[in-house]
């Protein structure tokens, strides 16, 4: 079958790899229904994360189980399944907290730009449609498995609120999903920070009510403005940069709560400063699990359409035009056909 694989900066390249199979009683194999570049897949992909050896690229997947592993209890062949970049047990105590992203068999999903995948920890990882979804529900389950759980992890660690001003730092798929999860959420005023027309436009779409274009001091003066002089409760960073970082941090007012999603890449953060500031910060790779039963319920119930965010689709084949508009801003998330 055919395969993504990142062999070094910009040197993305689709080509036949080995199919996946059964390795451990615990394992399913899912023919994945579409596939889709993250975000996270532009770090190394830019060269600002080391590739040491060639990186069998995907982790967002959703599709129907073809076959399961001798102790799979709870997934079987022919159903459609959602599971979440991090797999997990779901038994274990981080689990049972709810953050199943630092579960103790914690596994970082790979290989998922290709037709099959092989998902390790099935029962703790999949989640279960009732039924098989109708297809253009696809790009929306899809996006259940990152992107929207990112986005609704970030606004859930910044204790959005009915009522509530929520900011969001970035304007990439993550933010704008933050933005959607700030709508259903509540919170009453949601500003995305974004100097991008198309971008703009997509969170107004979500539910945003203010557009800030401006960034860094400039860009925290506007929302104090916006906020009587005082800053937001809730602050959804979603990018990662130190830039970001101390945006998002000088945006929240004192008392408020940062929730920080993007993966952080050279972040330094002043100790004394944060003690002073008195706001609290929660981030890290998102518990999508937690959130999967809701988040499908509501795309299965056209309550929301996340699958929104995918703006080029294309055949997986070329799949290095998805980086490449991804990495040149042309496209917020691609969607390779499988
Ligand atoms: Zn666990």
């Amino acid at each position: 079958m055919l395969g993504t694989v990142l062999y070094g900066p910009g040197d993305i390249r689709c080509e036949e790899v080995e199919e996946p199979k059964i390795l451990a009683p615990t394992d399913a194999l899912v023919k994945l229904s579409a596939s889709c570049i993250c975000g996270s897949d532009l770090w190394p992909y830019r060269g600002l994360q080391p590739v040491i050896e060639p990186m069998h690229m995907g982790h967002e997947y959703c599709g129907v189980v073809v076959e399961v592993g001798s102790a799979v209890r709870t997934v079987k062949p022919g159903q459609f399944v959602v599971g979440s970049f991090c797999i997990s047990d779901n038994t274990c105590p981080h689990c049972l907290f709810g953050f199943q992203s630092s579960c103790e068999q914690r596994e970082f999903m790979s290989r998922a730009q290709a037709p099959y995948a092989r998902v390790p920890l099935a029962d703790g990882t999949l989640v279960a449609t009732p039924d098989l979804p109708a297809d253009d529900l696809i790009p929306s389950l899809l996006a259940a498995s990152d992107v929207l759980g990112t986005g609704w992890y970030a606004a859930d660690a910044a204790r959005v609120q009915p009522g509530s001003t929520a900011v969001v730092v970035g304007d990439g798929a993550v933010g704008l999903m933050g933005v959607l999860a700030a709508r259903h959420m509540g919170a009453e005023r949601i500003v995305a920070m974004s100097r991008h027309k198309a971008r703009q436009d997509l969170a107004l779409e979500f539910g945003a009510t203010d557009i800030v274009s401006e960034r860094g001091t400039a860009g925290v003066a506007r929302i104090r403005e916006l906020t009587g002089g005082v800053g937001a409760e809730s602050v959804l960073e979603c990018v990662g940069t130190q830039e970001s970082m101390e945006q998002a941090i000088n945006c929240a007012r004192p008392g408020g709560s940062i929730g920080f999603v993007g993966v952080p890449h050279g972040v330094q953060l002043d100790g004394q400063g944060l003690f002073f500031a008195q706001k609290s910060l929660l981030g890290g790779p998102a518990p999508v699990r937690r959130f999967l039963p809701h988040l499908m319920a509501l795309v299965l119930e056209r309550k929301i359409n996340p699958g929104k965010v995918f703006d080029l689709t294309l055949p997986l084949a070329d799949v290095a035009e998805g980086y490449r508009a991804m990495d040149g801003r042309r496209a917020i998330k691609t969607l390779p056909r499988v």
